[in-house]
């Protein structure tokens, strides 16, 4: 059974919530439209969106508050009474359920079942292929309206109709229609809240704001995609090794090698390649 998170802690007034994701996938967008949709549920809301330096791919975080009454609190969340996770690999190397109350609720981005993620701790976790849905509905891997609907089932609130609503206001047209049903799909295919299988709490890896350059540490758990060359269509032309902003092509025997570690998985040497020689694979599959 889904339990509505807001209504069991509604004496405490107001509810966390911390979004994790990577530049790219919207997780600050993800924050308004959730402070937005809660507003129009009646709430009082909050989106506070940490900018930094990131970029496509760098690990960021956004944080939004809602309560009954007016939020003066301007901190960042740091107990969380919901955790979003944009991100199916971000896991691994940050703390995403840290500071996560008791009892409360993890939405983790993955093909995987609750019972089988790899973060621990006494809360409770929701799973959902996001990523599977943006392809299918965005054609593109930015998980945030697909990762909301599933956020508006698990935890409750706000309805889905106060989403579609949100999403409306902000994306016209296509845009607004493709969200839209991003948005349903996530809530039709989030699995059902369950106690996280590991009760430990999962040990500290990274700060939780990490950023930097391929060519200064390994970025390779940054990737959603990994792109693969075809050697037998390239034709040397040195497009992508001129344009990949990690340099991560290095060029062996006239032809170009992709060095792993330093690959961000942006996708620029795949949209430059003039013969489509480059094609990306989801790194979960
Ligand atoms: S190799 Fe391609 S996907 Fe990887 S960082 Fe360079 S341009 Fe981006
Ligand atoms: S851009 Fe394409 S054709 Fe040119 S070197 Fe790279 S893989 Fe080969």
């Amino acid at each position: 059974m889904i339990v509505c998170l807001y209504d069991s802690i509604r004496g405490l007034f107001m509810i966390g919530i911390r979004i994790h994701g990577r530049g790219g996938q919207g997780a600050v967008t993800a924050s308004r439209l959730l402070a937005e949709a809660a507003f129009i549920d009646g709430k009082f809301s909050q989106a506070i969106p940490m900018y930094g330096t990131e970029r496509r791919g760098a690990p960021l975080t956004a944080y939004v508050r809602f309560d009954d009454v007016r939020v003066r609190e301007r901190e960042l969340v740091h107990e969380p009474d919901i955790v979003v996770v944009l991100d199916p690999l971000i896991s691994t190397e940050q703390s995403v359920a840290e500071g996560l109350k008791k009892g409360g609720l993890l939405i983790l981005n993955t093909s995987s079942p609750p019972e089988e993620v790899t973060v621990g701790g006494d809360f409770r976790v929701a799973t959902v292929d996001a990523t599977m849905i943006a392809l299918e509905t965005l054609k593109r891997p930015i998980t945030n309206t697909a990762i909301l609907g599933a956020f508006s089932k698990a935890a409750g609130f706000p309805k889905l109709e106060s989403f579609e609503k949100a999403i409306l206001h902000r994306f016209l047209g296509r845009i607004g229609e493709m969200n839209i049903a991003a948005v349903r799909m996530s809530y039709e295919r989030v699995s059902e809240v369950k106690q996280a299988p590991i009760k430990e709490a999962t040990t500290v890896k990274r700060d939780i704001h990490v950023g930097g350059y391929g060519v200064l540490k390994d970025v390779s758990s940054w990737r959603v995609f990994t792109p693969k060359i075809n050697l037998d269509k390239c034709t040397s032309c040195k497009s992508c090794w001129l344009f990949c902003p990690e340099t991560a092509i290095k060029w062996v025997e006239n032809k170009p090698e992709i060095e792993y570690h330093k690959c961000k998985g942006c996708g620029i040497c795949v949209n430059e390649c003039p013969v489509d020689a480059i094609e990306f694979e989801s790194v979960e599959a």
